[in-house]
């Protein structure tokens, strides 16, 4: 029985809810009666039910879609501005038992090198991270209990917060490690952590074992359950995310809104981000051999779709897609991505020697963070490296309110300012920090409060006198 209330994973997630779910928007994909009063509810910007956006996902009229795309590209604007928040995964350890298929780092693969990173490989990760201006870092590593146990990933946050190296610092380490228990849970958040991340996969419980055979993560209901042990080990926010190519993507899309769904009706708040990631090729991995893969309207329309169906929600990509689809999704409602990335395990401070590749995909996007940051400048966005709302206790429910109280553009926009300041006087190029400078002196005078206005003003200056890490 479908109940988003339960605990139980087949019960919140539940594979005849979604199957009817798929029959209904099938009905009613030329319903345009009934799509008018769906994109008409779109427009309250509260939000849309899991079967409301299946309808909108399954219409093909063009005109209905550009009205999705138009009041996605609407309610970005509205609720993050033309900021967009920017981070680095750091990959700590490919050790991994698990056997999953898309995945090099099954534990079958023999040829893969696998590293671990040791705290004074980090040391020297962070500081290459910090030498390009990253702030914001995510976590990886593979699930292994004998490589990777809680202890060392906790000994890795302690060593990433504590490297101060010039202007530099990680200010936020959000964590994306296998699922675990609430006592784990709570190690993190006692640890600093910013979002607990972890991506569903597929919703599909029978093409989940499949492609799961064995290993800890194989158990469904283990992993699906995660995040509520996560929030009650006292984590306030988690990022969902299912890797688009395994299962038909309108059964992920309904899954992923379920369980949005789920996580506000149980804890009062839902997802802090959804990632939408693609399978992507990597060592002995080959995204052909998965049935399911989307081409980029189809991924559009997703990232559009969830825009509108969970306002409040960040939306994060990364590198394993490229500069033209990154260009058209950031437009639709994409608020957070990766730049510079490597996923090798230690590839920041030097490339990997080619006989020693322990790369978990292939990236697409390959720029610099300075190029990355010249490019969204030029399109007119700001890319942020703010980390202040969970440094001020903005996390779960009191982050949803900064959003639904309309102060964002009092906060994070000052913010995202004064951290790009930092990133122009510390680590721009010549050119990136002369359009930079344009940029935020155009920009201070979309700050409604004026007196927040004089002090997003004095701090710039005192940016440049060597002064660092204001936040509102
Ligand atoms: N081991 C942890 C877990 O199982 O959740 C950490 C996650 S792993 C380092 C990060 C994510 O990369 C996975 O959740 C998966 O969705 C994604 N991934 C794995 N193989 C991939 C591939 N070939 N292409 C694209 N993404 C991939």
């Amino acid at each position: 029985m479908y109940n988003p209330k339960s605990l139980k994973a087949e019960e919140f997630i539940n594979d005849l809810e979604i199957r009817e779910t798929l029959a209904f928007a099938d009905e009613n994909k030329d319903n345009l009666e009934l799509i008018d009063s769906i994109l008409e509810k779109a427009k309250e910007r509260k939000g849309l039910s899991h079967r409301e956006a299946s309808v909108l996902l399954a219409c093909d009229n063009e005109d209905k879609i550009k009205e999705m795309y138009n009041l996605a590209e609407q309610i970005k604007k509205d609720f993050y501005g033309n900021r967009i928040v920017m981070f680095a995964p750091l990959y700590l350890s490919n050790y991994c038992i698990n056997g999953c298929k898309y995945c090099p780092y099954h534990i079958s693969n023999k040829h893969i090198a696998r590293k671990k990173l040791t705290q004074e490989d980090i040391r020297r990760e962070v500081i290459a991270l910090q030498d390009m201006g990253h702030k914001r870092l995510a976590i990886e590593a593979g699930e292994d209990p004998q490589n990777n146990p809680i202890e060392y990933i906790l000994e890795c946050i302690k060593t990433i917060y504590s490297i101060k190296h010039k202007n530099g610092a990680i200010r936020r380490v959000n964590v994306n490690i296998a699922a675990t228990t609430v006592e784990e849970y709570r190690m993190l958040a006692e640890a600093g952590i910013g979002t607990y991340i972890l991506f569903q996969e597929t919703y599909n419980k029978e093409s989940y074992e499949e492609l799961h055979p064995y290993g800890p993560k194989s158990n469904y209901a283990y992993h699906t359950e995660a995040m509520d042990r996560a929030m009650e080990g006292g984590i306030d926010d988690v990022g969902l995310g299912v890797l688009f190519g395994l299962e038909l993507y309108r059964y992920e899309f309904a899954g992923l809104l379920m369980h949005a769904e789920h996580l506000e009706a149980v804890h009062g708040v839902g997802p802090h981000t959804i990632s939408v990631p693609r399978v992507k090729h990597a060592d002995d991995i080959d995204p052909d051999a998965f049935d399911n893969g989307i081409d980029d309207e189809i991924f559009a329309k997703l990232c559009a779709l969830i825009r509108i169906s969970v306002p409040y929600t960040g939306m994060i990509i990364s590198t394993r897609e490229s500069k033209q689809v990154r260009e058209k999704v950031i437009r639709l409602g994409v608020s957070q991505i990766s730049g510079a990335s490597r996923t090798s395990v230690g590839g920041y401070c030097e490339p990997e020697p080619e006989d020693e590749n322990s790369e978990q995909f292939d990236v697409s996007d390959k720029r610099t963070l300075d190029e990355v940051v010249k490019w969204l400048m030029e399109m007119g966005y700001i890319p942020s490296f703010c980390t202040a709302c969970y440094r001020e206790g903005r996390t779960g429910d009191r982050f949803m309110s900064l959003c639904k109280s309309g102060q964002i553009q009092n906060c994070c926009h000052p913010n995202a300012l004064m951290t790009l300041k930092e990133f122009l006087v510390d680590y721009a190029s010549e050119d990136t920090k002369r359009i930079g400078e344009a940029l935020i002196e155009a920009e201070l005078n979309n700050i409604p409060k004026e007196k927040v206005r004089e002090i997003c003003k004095e701090n710039l200056v005192k940016i440049e006198q060597g002064i660092r890490d204001f936040r509102f």
